[in-house]
């Protein structure tokens, strides 16, 4: 109850507070040849994007990835991507569309529909839904291939019927060099896919350079640069979150397999880093799911960085009982919390802050990292207390829309000049009393 098991638990989950807050206070990233703070990097990149466009871009692309890119290799042409999806296999791509179909359903269902509201005299008052007319989708490519972040973002975009997207990809083997990710975007009718990563293509997106057209908004998940670029850009376009490193409470009882539990650990921890936290009322299965733990991770392909993963930021807690894990999963606000013991619905009911939530024994978070139909872009850090995981309704913008008639008008006509005339606006009073036949503009 007291301040401090919360506030380790909060550094397990988000081991630098929000990944941006603290990003401002290392020095220790030499690209320009001097020790600056990953923000100062990131500020300077983006400010020469904005300035020099394309030149900074294919600089940085040279510098940062290795990649010697020219205004016409930068986008990938329309004969790689269809070569990539010839050469796919027709499995891999029939599982795309099952999956990409699944998504779209439960995109299509969540979107903002419009309202209207007839007024009593006349008129009626609307709430119209339209989509953004061109979205950035960052897609991750340093560390592993993500052909999954291209349907968690693209589908919904597409739900929301955004007409164009532009993919950004750095120029890798897992990212705009991977074929398995050139197939997707193919098979999903995404043309416009760049070869670029990191803080320059945020920017490239967010400012327009020569042969990259400026966005609306840019979506997606990405390493720190990524984030501190999107946060840098916002206001020049919008953003979706700023997703960190991944996280995941499993809260479980005696019912709860502790294989299931020690698995889904694993799960997230295997992002290295990936923070887990397993919190429980049953102790005996915090001794249980450490020893499935070491049996799992034994077998495991990325055993040494799932180990020292779990071993920084992961934590096997006992806590009271229900309420008591009720309260720390509001308070910590993780990106996936797994609710894997009985009655899960009813501890739902008594938690309000979560990225996404996964009930019983059959939702593992991969479900909804790879298949279900919610985007798996979600916010982390602690950032589910105001954030939401992306969804197609990210893609939409909406304006409000007033149409009264002369009666309606009369009706309020009083209100609105005598609140006018309060904040000494009297000219906005005026186009109210002019409409009355008054032009008593001083009232
Ligand atoms: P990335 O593709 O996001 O970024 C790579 C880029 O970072 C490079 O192209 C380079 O331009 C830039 N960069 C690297 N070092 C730099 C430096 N010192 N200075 C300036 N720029 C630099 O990278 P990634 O490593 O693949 O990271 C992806 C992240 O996204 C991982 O943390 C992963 O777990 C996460 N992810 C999250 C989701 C999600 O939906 N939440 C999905 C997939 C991946």
């Amino acid at each position: 109850d007291s301040r401090g098991p919360i506030d380790d638990l909060r550094r397990k989950l988000a081991p630098e507070g929000n990944v941006v807050s603290a990003a401002g206070r290392r020095k220790t990233i030499e690209v320009f040849g001097e020790p600056l703070s990953p923000v100062e990097v990131v500020d300077r990149i983006c400010e020469d994007v904005r300035s020099r466009g394309l030149e900074a871009v294919l600089e940085y692309t040279a510098k940062l990835d290795g990649a010697q890119l020219t205004a016409e290799t930068l986008r990938v042409s329309p004969d790689e991507l269809e070569t990539a999806h010839r050469a796919a296999d027709p499995d891999f791509l029939a599982m795309i569309r099952r999956i990409r179909d699944r998504l779209l359903r439960f995109q299509t269902a969540i979107l903002h529909k419009d309202v209207r509201v007839e007024i009593e005299g006349g008129g009626y008052l609307r709430q119209r839904y339209l989509p953004l007319s061109r979205a950035g989708l960052c897609v991750p490519g340093g560390a592993a291939a993500y052909p999954s972040t291209v349907l968690m973002t693209a589908v919904p975009a597409q739900a929301a019927g955004v007409p164009e997207l532009a993919v950004v990809a750095p120029p890798t083997k897992f990212g705009s060099y991977n074929t398995d990710l050139l197939a997707t975007c193919h098979e999903l009718g995404v043309t416009e896919v760049y070869r670029m990563g990191g803080a320059q293509a945020v920017a490239a997106l967010a400012y327009g350079c020569e042969g990259v057209p400026k966005v609306d908004k840019i979506v997606g998940p990405g390493n720190l640069f990524v984030a501190l670029a999107k946060r840098r850009v916002f206001g020049e376009v919008g953003i979706d979150s700023i997703a960190g490193p991944s996280e995941v409470i499993v809260v479980a009882d005696a019912s709860t397999p502790p294989a299931y539990a020690a698995a889904d650990l694993i799960a997230q921890a295997e992002h290295s880093p990936g923070s887990a936290v397993l919190l429980t009322w049953h102790e005996p299965l915090i001794h249980q799911v450490a020893a499935e733990l070491d049996k799992q991770l034994a077998t495991l392909e990325r055993s040494d960085l799932t180990r020292q993963s779990l071993e920084s930021f992961g934590a096997l807690i006992t806590v009271r009982d229900r309420e008591h894990a009720a309260q720390l999963c509001d308070e910590l606000a993780t990106e996936h919390l797994h609710i894997a013991c009985e009655d899960p619905e009813g501890l739902l009911d008594q938690v309000r802050c979560a990225g996404a939530v996964f009930l019983g024994p059959f939702a593992p978070v991969p479900v909804g990292d790879y298949s279900a139909g919610p985007s798996h872009v979600l916010p982390t850090g602690a950032t589910a207390t105001f954030a939401n995981g992306l969804s197609s309704n990210d893609f939409l913008r909406s304006n409000s829309v007033i149409a009264f008639t002369e009666a309606t008008l009369a009706t309020q006509a009083d209100d609105i000049v005598r609140l006018a005339n309060v904040e000494g606006l009297t000219g906005h009073a005026r186009t109210v009393t002019i409409r009355k036949g008054t032009t008593d503009g001083h009232r």
